[in-house]
């Protein structure tokens, strides 16, 4: 994927005390083809090229004692104003209801992200209503409302005799009326952009003046994302961009071109079916994560709200400062079962990406459990020193564990692995300047 190939990219440059034109030049190629192979817009690319060159040939490098450093440092924040610069949040009303009107093309994710919208108003202390606009496709008012009952938000419907304008006229009415904050209109998509759709649209907006129109574009499908973005932008006007199904085998393209190509922020981001599996867009965050440095805010964020803060406070420091231990190590796998599917949250700590492609290297629970029995065969001092576990000690490990020396040295190289990462990591955001306020 395209982290994989700008993590090779970059390794070269990161340990280069010199880095000369014709180095800089081999890089921006490389990095120019995955760009252009994760489907991002040639234009985009080309652009982003010229503009990391210009900043690489000027003073910055040639001043640094880690030029290499200093290039990947500027990528990402290139990579960063690329994507918007900072989250775009979601508009408010001066007076409510705040009118989310929800487009895009059919199953692209409309119906379940509004659910996933209100849920994260709710949990925000809003009170949002849904509207089922979408009156075409059978079922899809069910689905509306199944989904309304699962998070407790009411769902506003006249059935499937009523045009969709009136239905979202009268369902404004109906917050006004009732003290509900937040309005979020699902309309109808059709599988190709046509003029019915769009006429049908235009009337909503043109009825209820929402304070957001969000496009709701399906990440897998890349350029073309893009390229339906561009269009009903031209249309619409939209007020942002929701991007879904990141959690799939995505390759980057659109969360990359959509704001260069259309003016539009991506305001949110999709990363699952779950109802909870949705998140405001920080473009600073997405760069780190596809440029393989993890996601650390994201995941201290998730940290803080779901485990113990003092604990993730102390994960944090010791990330930056590279201390930490097999206990520690440990503790921090204890936390992040906590988290969620761990493939998501591998994503995210910088390393772990790489460390689970290893072809050998399945990280799943039955593995994490391996992983905990070795590390419990560990003595406390072992587990403190990690460098003192030599051939001997790791044969011990191994039979007291259960394991084998195999897997114990593969325990231990994968340790090793994050911690130089880590480090690495902490340097290039303390080495970075500006980039050390990403902690
Ligand atoms: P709509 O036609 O635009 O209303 O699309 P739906 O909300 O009905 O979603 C279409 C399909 O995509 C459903 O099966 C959803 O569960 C799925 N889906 C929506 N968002 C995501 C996402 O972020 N990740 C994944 N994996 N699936 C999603
Ligand atoms: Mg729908």
């Amino acid at each position: 994927g395209l982290t994989n190939r700008l993590s090779s990219v970059f390794s070269k440059l990161r340990g280069k005390g010199k880095v000369s034109e014709e180095d800089l030049n081999e890089a921006m190629r490389e990095v120019r083809l995955a760009l252009l192979e994760a489907d991002v817009n040639f234009k985009v690319v080309k652009e982003f090229i010229a503009k990391v060159k210009e900043r690489a040939l000027g003073q910055e490098v040639e001043k640094s004692f880690t030029p290499g450093m200093v290039i990947i440092d500027i990528v990402n924040k290139e990579l960063t104003d690329l994507m918007g610069g900072t989250n775009a949040k979601l508009a408010k009303a001066n007076k409510p209801p705040t009118v989310i009107m929800m487009a895009g093309l059919q199953g692209a994710g409309k119906t379940t992200t509004s659910a996933k919208l209100a849920k994260l108003l709710q949990k925000q202390n809003h009170r949002p209503l849904m509207v089922a606009g979408d009156i075409y496709r059978p079922a899809a008012i069910k689905q509306l409302q199944v989904l309304g009952e699962q998070i407790k938000v009411p769902v506003f419907t006249l059935g499937d005799q009523t045009s969709p304008v009136e239905i979202a006229r009268q369902a404004v009415e109906h917050a006004k009326d009732n003290g509900l904050d937040y309005v979020i209109i699902d309309t109808a998509g059709r599988l190709h952009i046509d003029e019915q759709l769009m006429e049908e649209l235009k009337q909503i907006h043109a009825t209820v003046k929402p304070d957001e129109v969000l496009l709701v574009v399906d990440a897998m499908t890349g350029q073309d994302a893009v390229n339906v973005a561009d269009s009903f932008n031209k249309q619409l006007e939209l007020t942002g961009v929701v991007l879904t199904k990141l959690d799939g085998d995505t390759r980057g393209g659109a969360a990359i071109s959509v704001k260069a190509v259309t003016g539009c922020p991506i305001k949110f981001a999709a990363l699952g079916e779950k109802i909870d599996a949705l998140e405001p867009f920080h473009p600073e965050r997405m760069a780190s994560r596809i440029l393989g440095m993890g996601d650390m805010l994201s995941l201290i964020e998730k940290a803080q709200s779901n485990i113990d803060a003092e604990k993730a406070k102390e994960m944090e420091r010791k990330m930056r400062d590279a201390s930490f231990t097999f206990d520690d190590f440990l503790e921090q796998m204890q936390q992040v079962k906590k988290l969620g599917p761990l493939d998501q949250i591998l994503d995210m700590i910088p390393g772990m990406g790489k460390v689970k492609q290893m072809k050998d290297l399945k990280v799943d629970e039955k593995q994490m459990g391996r992983i905990e029995a070795i590390v419990h065969s560990m003595t406390a001092r072992e587990r403190n020193e990690p460098d003192l576990i030599n051939h001997s000690r790791r044969k011990r490990i191994a039979a007291g564990s259960g394991t084998t020396l195999t897997d114990v040295n593969r325990l231990i190289k994968q340790f090793d692995d994050m911690r130089r990462m880590m480090k690495q990591f902490s340097d290039m955001m303390g080495g970075g300047g500006k980039g050390a306020k990403m902690m």
